[in-house]
Formats: C-alpha cells, sequence, structure tokens
C-alpha cells in the first residue's frame, strides 16, 4: 500500500537509510495498512537484513528496538494492505529471494501468480508466504543470477508480470542501489544532495527534498547516491519529467 526507498552515504553505513524509511512510512500511513516491514542493504554484508510485523508500524518499531537493525547503505519499506493471503508476520513484506540476499516490496496485485508459482515450484524454488507478491522476488532472483544486473532483472520480471504493481527491490550484491518499477501503480523519485528516494508518493520523502522526477506508465528507475536512471520495459532510455513539490511539509 505505501512504499518508500532510500540510498545515500556510500562509504558510511549509518542509521539514516532506516531513519528515513521509517519516516516515510509514517508518512504514508493515512492511506490505511495492516502490516509493515523494512529491508537494508550495506557493503560487505552476505545478505539483506530485514524485519516485518503485521499490525502498526510501532510493533514493526519495537521488534527493531528488541533486535536492532545494522548500519546501512540503502534500504526500502512497505505499508500492506493485504489482497492475497492474511496479515500475518510471514505475509508482510519485504519478500526475500537468493538465500535472503534479494528482497522485494510491491503494491497492486499480479493476477498470474498461481501460474507463475506452479512453474518456480517446479523449478524446486521454496516459497515463504501466501502472498501473490513472493512470485516477484524469486523471477527477479532468477533473472539477477542469469544477468548480474539488476535493472535488467526488474524489466524481465516486469514484462512476465499481470496485474498491477509498484515494485522495489535492493540486492546484498549492490548495497548502493535500489531498483523499481512501475505499470498501472505510482512510483515518484525524489532527488537529494548525494542521496536519492523512491515512494508511492511525495509525501514518502516530502521532508527531505522537494525535487521530484515524475515516472511513466510501464517504467524502471535505478538510483545510486549520485545518479537515477529511468528506461521502459525493454530497456530503452527515458528522460523522466522533473518538478518541484508544491506541499505544505509541516503536517
Ligand atoms: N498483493 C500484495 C499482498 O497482498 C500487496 C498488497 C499491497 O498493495 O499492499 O501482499
Amino acid at each position: 500500500c505505501g512504499i518508500v526507498g532510500y540510498v545515500g552515504a556510500a562509504d558510511a553505513p549509518s542509521q539514516r537509510p532506516l531513519e528515513v524509511v521509517l519516516e516515510g512510512l509514517r508518512r504514508l500511513e493515512y492511506r490505511g495498512y495492516d502490516s509493515a516491514g523494512v529491508a537494508l542493504v550495506a557493503p560487505g554484508a552476505e545478505r539483506v537484513a530485514s524485519r516485518k510485523k503485521a499490525g502498526k508500524l510501532a510493533n514493526l518499531v519495537e521488534a527493531i528496538s528488541l533486535d536492532p537493525l545494522p548500519d546501512a547503505t540503502a534500504a526500502i519499506g512497505h505499508t500492506r494492505w493485504a489482497t492475497h493471503g492474511g496479515p500475518t508476520d510471514a505475509n508482510a513484506h519485504p519478500h526475500l529471494a537468493d538465500g535472503g540476499r534479494l528482497a522485494v516490496i510491491h503494491n497492486g496485485i499480479v493476477e498470474n501468480f498461481a501460474i507463475l508459482r506452479d512453474e518456480l515450484l517446479a523449478d524446486g524454488v521454496q516459497f515463504h508466504s501466501e502472498t501473490d507478491t513472493e512470485v516477484a522476488g524469486h523471477l527477479l532472483a532468477k533473472a539477477y543470477r542469469e544477468t548480474g544486473d539488476l535493472a535488467s532483472a526488474i524489466r524481465d520480471t516486469a514484462r512476465r508480470l499481470e496485474g498491477t504493481f509498484t515494485l522495489l527491490a535492493v540486492h546484498a550484491d549492490e548495497p548502493s542501489t535500489v531498483v523499481g518499477a512501475r505499470h498501472d501503480s505510482p512510483l515518484v523519485v525524489g532527488l537529494g544532495d548525494g542521496e536519492n528516494f523512491l515512494g508511492s508518493d511525495v509525501a514518502a520523502f516530502v521532508s527531505h527534498t522537494r525535487e521530484a522526477l515524475e515516472l511513466g506508465q510501464d517504467e524502471v528507475v535505478t538510483i545510486t547516491p549520485d545518479a537515477v536512471v529511468v528506461t521502459d520495459f525493454a530497456g530503452r532510455v527515458v528522460e523522466p519529467k522533473r518538478y518541484t513539490v508544491d506541499w505544505d511539509a509541516s503536517s
């Protein structure tokens, strides 16, 4: 339901990615949700660090304070409004794949998830949730193993999904990158100084920057601390529209 992504501080992992993402989720709370979760990556870490909890954001914050998350360079966060699979901890996003090296969050519905799940099960993939979303994580992991390129992997995945989606992903091998894709579901980019943001809504980052990029239908975005690259699902580079957010962020 709500989506936040952050990348920054390439040489100096810190708590900032987690703080930015939790604050963004708080600002997206008005949309309603039943679960929340975050995933972080940092240089040298073999796996993604992640926590997710059914219920209010306060449950997630408490889980993190009981079992703190490491410093990081990039993070993604999600508030879920369940469509497939009940509102449990296991069904909350992020969903991990590739032995915990990749994490994905998703807004929307993957209509063809049953076919994709059968295909992945036949391939020997193990599932850990009842969501429609989890297929996207495993497809992404498979494409990443084949190409070694996250943006091209998310393009491959986006082309296979039917339904509506905003997808974000991080991989432990690329601790300064967050990738995203959108189809019939919103995703906006916030431009910072040595850091960049993604959100399902500008509310996710407007307290940090008013400079934004609008993504079009069927586009993929890669953010790193100093660059934003946008392509269509075929990989052709797109020049996104830049604008300044007109919004009272004091609320
Ligand atoms: N369909 C996904 C799920 O049920 C995502 C729901 C959402 O947009 O929050 O987990």
